[in-house]
């Protein structure tokens, strides 16, 4: 009965979430998206009521600077061949594309850049990603580039140059989620004041909860509500709670002298080294605190106190995040976040609106803003 009844709510939800990598483990491993040990794939999202979800193109700046075009197109080209061409899911540019494809009950996939790195400075290249289906772009990662700052990284620009507000003003234009997850501070006040499209923060969490810099402080979770902007929240422990941030960077240095004398001669091979990266950034996790599921949701109450409802809903990081909270572990635990959301005292409408109406009608916000479409 019970089993029953869970099937039955996860059907009834429409969980559409900001932010996946599951792009970048299709490109590196054999896998495919029906069925995977990943934290995405169809019988999870079927399960768990996932009905849309953005799907990150990341390009490690690792690739940075002259390989990362190509390293973008070849995770771009995972998508198509593991996702698209065999028909598990539909690859949407619209609002409109995305109701119908939900409506015939087939997930629906918004694609975005991750890292403007990967337009190796070219107006031109974006406008190509935008012609492959690209709909979004997080203008860095966890570097800086030449025209933005990111909020890891020695601040160097403290804004956006010349070239950085071309391309937000191009994003807008044509329609584009101007991502600012990642970004630095300075630089993310810089992109408020280029344009006047809403704001995307797709995978990031509140700082005063958990002062990491990956997170958003107060005032820009406040200036990008009020521009009608959206902020997803990321399910990764260590932007939840500082404490599990802290041992895992603790762990990560004890590991320093193995991972330089590992990648010693290797310094010509950004995907060994991204490789490498990954595998100590597993290790560091292990062991870490756990953070559960109602420490997220502490996550949704502050943005929306500070926000409002309409601002906020998911931006998971699945597979980009080594761990996730205890009882979040995958795609097919939405009903629980659903669930636990009820139990925190949001609305049946509220709960609706957190799990995915709010991107949706921020998505639409974002096509009305531009005029070139
Ligand atoms: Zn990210």
């Amino acid at each position: 009965m019970r089993n029953k009844a869970n099937a039955g709510e996860a059907q009834d939800l429409f969980v559409f979430d900001a932010h996946c990598d599951t792009a970048t483990v299709l490109a590196d491993k054999a896998w495919g998206f029906r069925r995977s040990p990943a934290h995405i794939d169809l019988g999870k999202a079927r399960k768990g009521g996932l009905k849309a979800q953005v799907f990150a193109v990341w390009v490690d700046p690792l690739f940075a600077p002259h390989r990362a075009l190509k390293r973008g197109l070849e995770v771009l080209q995972a998508l198509e061949t593991k996702v698209f061409a065999p028909g598990l899911a539909v690859k949407v540019v619209s609002v409109a594309g995305m109701d119908q494809a939900v409506a015939a009950g087939r997930l629906a996939a918004w694609v975005f850049l991750e890292g403007g790195h990967a337009l190796e400075n070219s107006l031109e290249v974006l406008a190509v990603f935008r012609s492959l289906g690209v709909r979004g772009m997080t203008l860095t990662h966890g570097r800086n580039n030449d025209w933005a700052d990111s909020s890891t990284d020695v601040p160097r620009l403290r804004g956006l140059s010349a070239l950085g507000k071309r391309i937000v003003r191009e994003m807008e234009r044509t329609g584009m989620a101007i991502d600012v997850s990642h970004v630095s501070d300075a630089t993310t006040r810089a992109v408020l004041r280029s344009v006047n499209a809403p704001l995307l923060a797709s995978h990031s969490n509140a700082r005063s909860l958990c002062d990491v810099p990956r997170n958003l402080p107060d005032d820009l979770v406040r200036a990008i509500a009020a521009g009608g902007g959206f902020i997803g929240v990321n399910f990764h422990p260590a932007f939840i709670r500082r404490r599990v941030y802290e041992q895992i960077e603790e762990n990560f240095a004890r590991h320093a002298r193995e991972i330089k004398a590992r990648s010693r001669g290797k310094e010509d091979d950004p995907k060994l080294l991204s490789d490498l990266e990954w595998e100590y950034f597993q290790k560091a996790v292990q062991g870490n605190n756990r953070v559960f599921l109602d420490d997220l949701i502490d996550h949704v109450v502050h943005i929306a106190a500070l926000g409002g409802i309409g601002c906020v809903g998911l931006g998971s990081d699945f597979d980009g995040i080594a761990s996730t909270p205890a009882d979040l572990r995958n795609a097919a635990h939405y009903p629980a976040l659903a669930a636990g959301l009820r139990r925190r005292g949001f609305r049946a409408g509220e709960v609706r609106r957190v799990c995915g109406l709010n991107l949706r009608h921020f998505l639409r916000r974002v096509a009305r803003a531009g005029n070139g479409r």
